[in-house]
This record gives structure tokens, C-alpha cells and sequence, in this order.
């Protein structure tokens, strides 16, 4: 899949929403990528995971494992096309942890998928459960790479584009001093909260 392609998709979809955010990273933004409203589709979700799955099929994983909420239509899509299992990590008291049984064994290689990487926070927490159990980390893949400057982590990282949308710390955040009110991305209805 074109990165090209990727965009025009989201575009077509109303995906690429305007505004002033503060993303669960805390920083602010004028733009926000809703993936959720693509991903509300599940062909597209297919096609998104199965092109993510072609990129991170050389690791040949044994395990998808993704952090709810964001990350769980992905996941589960590239895990259908690799033929892995699929695992979801759940924040309980602030901490993202495996629950419902779930289980990597010790040894296993996993792969961690988001629908964004931005800070990487999310992601590194989910590589140190696997590591935690002595699974290994193969990769790393989302949809949409929007790394910012320090989100290296470590190992093979694969996306499906490259998106550079302004990001800044509240304290430098243009929209608060024009006196915008600022929004949780999707905590409006309609959105994925
Ligand atoms: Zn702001």
C-alpha cells in the first residue's frame, strides 16, 4: 500500500479531524487522525491490517499483541492475515496489563500494533509485558507513524505512513493563547473516547 493511498483513504473518511486536542500523550495539536472512523469499516480495516501484516511477516510472530483501546481493530486484523494469535493489554489502575487469561509464553515472539505511534509510551509499556514474560518483541507496526523526536524503541518499527502534524507542550501551544478551548480527542459523541 502507497503511504499516498493510506492518507486519501483516512481523507475519504473523514478521518482527519480539525481543531485544538490534547492527545492522551498531553501535548496539543490543531489536527487529530480519528482512526476509529476508518477502522469503523471493516474492509478497509482488513486491507490496513493485511498491508501492515505484509510488512512484519519476515519476523513470523506467534502473537499480535495491541493496547485497548486504539490498538484492538488492528491488531486483530494484521494477527487474521499473519494467521498469530491476538492479545489486547488493558490499563487497570493506571497500569497496562493482560487480563481475560490472556498469556505470552515464555520465548515467544510477539508483535506490538498500534493504530498510532506518537510518543511510543503505549507501545513500550506492551513490549515490557511480553518481556516481562520472556517473550521477545520482533517489531513494532502501526498505521500511522507519527513518531515524535525520543519515541525510539529499540527494535524493527514498520508503518503504513509517515504523517508530520504539529504537535506542541501546552505551555507553547498556539491555539491556548489564542484562547481556544482544547478537546480529548473523541470525547465528543460520536468519537472513540
Ligand atoms: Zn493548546
Amino acid at each position: 500500500v502507497d503511504p499516498a493511498d493510506v492518507l486519501d483513504l483516512f481523507r475519504r473518511h473523514g478521518a482527519l479531524l480539525e481543531g485544538h486536542f490534547r492527545l492522551s500523550s498531553g501535548l496539543h495539536a490543531g489536527q487529530y487522525l480519528q482512526c476509529a472512523v476508518v477502522l469503523q469499516h471493516p474492509a478497509a480495516a482488513a486491507a490496513l491490517g493485511s498491508a501492515l501484516a505484509a510488512r512484519i511477516a519476515a519476523v513470523r510472530p506467534s502473537v499480535v499483541i495491541s493496547p485497548a483501546l486504539g490498538g484492538i481493530i488492528i491488531g486483530h486484523e494484521v494477527a487474521r492475515a499473519l494467521g498469530s494469535r491476538f492479545l489486547f493489554a488493558e490499563r487497570q489502575d493506571g497500569v497496562l496489563s493482560l487480563r481475560r487469561g490472556f498469556v505470552v509464553e515464555a520465548g515467544e515472539r510477539a508483535v506490538v500494533v498500534e493504530d498510532v505511534l506518537t510518543t511510543g509510551t503505549s507501545t513500550r509499556e506492551t513490549m515490557q509485558i511480553v518481556r516481562a514474560a520472556r517473550g521477545e518483541v520482533g517489531a513494532v507496526g502501526a498505521i500511522i507513524d507519527r513518531r515524535v523526536a525520543g519515541a525510539d524503541l529499540g527494535v524493527r518499527f514498520e508503518s503504513l505512513a509517515r504523517v508530520e502534524l504539529p504537535t506542541w507542550e501546552p505551555s507553547a501551544c498556539p491555539l491556548c493563547q489564542a484562547g481556544l478551548p482544547v478537546v480529548k480527542p473523541g470525547s465528543r459523541p460520536g468519537g472513540d473516547g
